[in-house]
């Protein structure tokens, strides 16, 4: 096991704090220091910026990133027992380490990280993981607030944020991902890593901004993607009937053929479709 810092290692941090893990909670630690400190290296550099960490636990990721040289990590953890294990780490590196105890799903992430470069890295809560990764890419200004995002994902949502067009993978949040960011799984970590041990293997997906997407507007997007891949079987000018009795001529009016399923569109062919079917109202 690596020592990267002079802190007691998590085992005994866990015991310490007797953080025996919640499911309710997403709760899978990662207490392998040697992982925690790739995820932290695969950020980019992190002395000029601040780092919006959510979900710290017991702080492996944290002390990671600290160590790592982040100029200052900003945590936000809903689990009120993690807070002295956390106020532990503070201690340790003076000045660096803010936590926030709350719902990463409630808090705005501009201000509490208060301008300024942000990377965002976590080890995120299953059941929430997915929803913060939409809202961090359907920030109305873009480029966003974020220099990059570095996220644990079960592997299945890593592949569905990294689908390419045809893949079984790729969906809605393919199109959105693909769309505003550039990157993709960065390396997959087995089950056994984590305690307790989760079901299905986790992915690390790292992505940036794309810093000039295609010009649309997201909530058009939204829509036709919803439709699209809401019936995913269907030809376009059936799926899309539910947004306009036009649909088959609409996508036509956006190059694409009216008996393509939404699978086969790529993510310039979606562009193409919300601004048409925007154009007519019909979205
Ligand atoms: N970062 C730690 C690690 O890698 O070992 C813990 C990761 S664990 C998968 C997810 C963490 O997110 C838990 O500490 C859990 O309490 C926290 N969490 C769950 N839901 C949250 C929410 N809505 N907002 C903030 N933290 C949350």
């Amino acid at each position: 096991m690596a020592q990267i810092d002079d802190l007691p290692p998590l085992r005994e941090v866990i015991a310490a704090h007797g953080l025996n893990a919640k499911k309710s909670l997403g709760q899978n630690f990662l207490l392998d220091l040697n992982l925690t400190s790739r995820i932290a290296r695969s950020c980019g550099a992190l002395d000029d910026c601040t780092v919006l960490e959510i979900g710290p636990g017991p702080g492996g990721l944290t002390r990671a990133l600290l160590a790592a040289g982040a100029k200052k990590v900003v945590a936000i953890e809903k689990d009120s027992r993690c807070l002295p294990a956390l106020a532990e780490i503070a201690e340790h590196y003076p000045g660096r380490l803010e936590i926030i105890e709350g719902d990463a799903l409630e808090i705005d992430p501009v201000a509490v990280t208060g301008g300024g470069k942000v990377r965002i890295a976590a080890n995120l809560p299953y059941n929430v993981g997915t929803q913060l990764l939409i809202n961090w890419i359907t920030t109305p200004d873009w480029p966003p607030f974020w220099q990059s995002l570095t996220l644990m994902f079960q592997k299945e949502v890593g592949e569905r944020i990294a689908a390419e067009p045809g893949s079984k993978a790729y969906g809605r949040l393919g199109v959105l991902a693909g769309w505003r960011c550039k990157g993709g799984i960065l390396f997959d970590i087995s089950p056994k890593a984590f305690t307790p041990p989760p079901k299905v293997t986790s992915a690390v997906v790292h992505l940036v901004p794309n810093q000039t997407p295609l010009a649309c507007d997201l909530k058009a997007l939204e829509r036709v993607t919803a439709a699209a891949f809401g019936q995913r079987r269907k030809m376009l000018r059936a799926s899309l009937k539910a947004l306009s009795a036009d649909a088959e001529a609409l996508v036509e009016a956006a190059g694409l053929k009216p008996t393509a399923r939404a699978e086969e569109i790529d993510i310039a062919g979606f562009v193409d479709l919300a601004n048409t079917f925007k154009t007519a109202g019909a979205v």
